[in-house]
């Protein structure tokens, strides 16, 4: 049993605030879908204090331009699969259907998604790959970063203590063909359980924009491997793909990653480059 010290539920940001600079160490409260159910979330020792995010209106809120489609912290993944299709927001949408059952999605937000400090949950590597930026905000005020600003160096999470996820901002993005898979067999919460996501768009019949993720306990992409291929002819040769999934998996071994998951990127990284041109949407 857990003995917590005492729990905050603001009604507007600015309180919010006001109480996370007398507690930087406070545990936010989402839909406590994670804190309820992976003991690996309560990473402080001690009885922590709670900030309950639920009564917030300002991080519930949606909007939505011809460029991008802006989202409060605390929406939740069902709302996001009620969005209407065709928006562009077609591998998050798979990414929060992917996520439990249809009662955990209506608890569980994008925000306890993307906060979590001891793993990466699904979210984070399919945000990674669509560019989008999050809104963060601590006593010194707010900035928007990019998701991968919650990366580390050695590919762990980084979230800043004392900080609130406020906002994402996710580009509406057209690809040729994308993917989402579970890897291997392992599913949250255990610790193996990990989700790979590809995407690329074709033009003229070469790859004009690449984008490759996987996450689990660390967050691997490789840019300077992405790049190395636009431009390329499809479809690429047997050697082109193997030689990138050969880069991702060395990358994973850098950053310690365990065997299991070097190798697993490694082929569906191979067999995601040379399905997609012929499953190009
Ligand atoms: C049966 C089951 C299956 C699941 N399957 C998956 C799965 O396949 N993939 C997956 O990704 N997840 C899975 N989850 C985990 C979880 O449901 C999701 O990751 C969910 O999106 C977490 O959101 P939440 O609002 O419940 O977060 P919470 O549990 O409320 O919080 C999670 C973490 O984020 C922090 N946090 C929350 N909001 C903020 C904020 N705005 N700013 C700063 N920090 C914040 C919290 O302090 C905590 O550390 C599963 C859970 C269950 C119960």
């Amino acid at each position: 049993m857990r003995r917590i010290e005492d729990v905050s539920a603001p009604s507007s940001l600015a309180e919010a605030m006001a109480f996370l600079r007398r507690r930087p160490g406070a545990v936010p409260w989402a839909g406590g879908t994670a804190l309820m159910t992976d003991p690996g979330t309560w990473d402080r020792p001690g009885g922590p204090s709670i900030l309950d995010l639920g009564g917030i209106p300002e991080l519930r809120g949606v909007t939505r331009s011809a460029r991008y489609v802006e989202l409060g912290a605390m929406v939740s993944l069902s709302a996001i699969l009620a969005l209407p299709r065709g928006i562009g927001l077609g591998m998050l949408r798979e990414c929060c259907l992917s996520v439990g059952t249809a009662f955990t999605r209506a608890m569980a937000t994008l925000g306890g998604n993307l906060c979590a400090r001891h793993r990466f949950m699904s979210c984070t590597p399919v945000l990674s790959c669509m560019d989008a930026a999050l809104e963060l905000r601590d006593a010194t005020g707010s900035r928007w970063s990019s998701v991968n600003r919650l990366v580390g160096e050695d590919g762990r999470p980084r979230f800043p203590e004392g900080s609130l996820l406020t906002r994402v901002r996710v580009p509406v993005a057209r690809w040729s063909s994308w993917a989402l898979r579970q890897m291997g067999e392992a599913r949250y919460p255990h610790p193996g359980a990990a989700v790979f996501v590809g995407a690329a768009r074709f033009e003229g019949g070469a790859i004009a924009e690449l984008r490759i993720a996987a996450a689990g306990l660390r967050l691997v992409r490789d840019r300077s491997m992405e790049m190395s291929l636009i431009g390329r002819r499809l479809p690429l040769s047997r050697k082109e793909s193997s030689t990138a999934g050969s880069s991702l998996a060395m990358k994973a071994l850098e950053l310690e990653a365990d065997r299991d998951f070097a190798g697993l990127l490694e082929s569906y990284t191979v067999s995601f480059l040379q399905r997609a041109p012929e499953e190009a949407l």
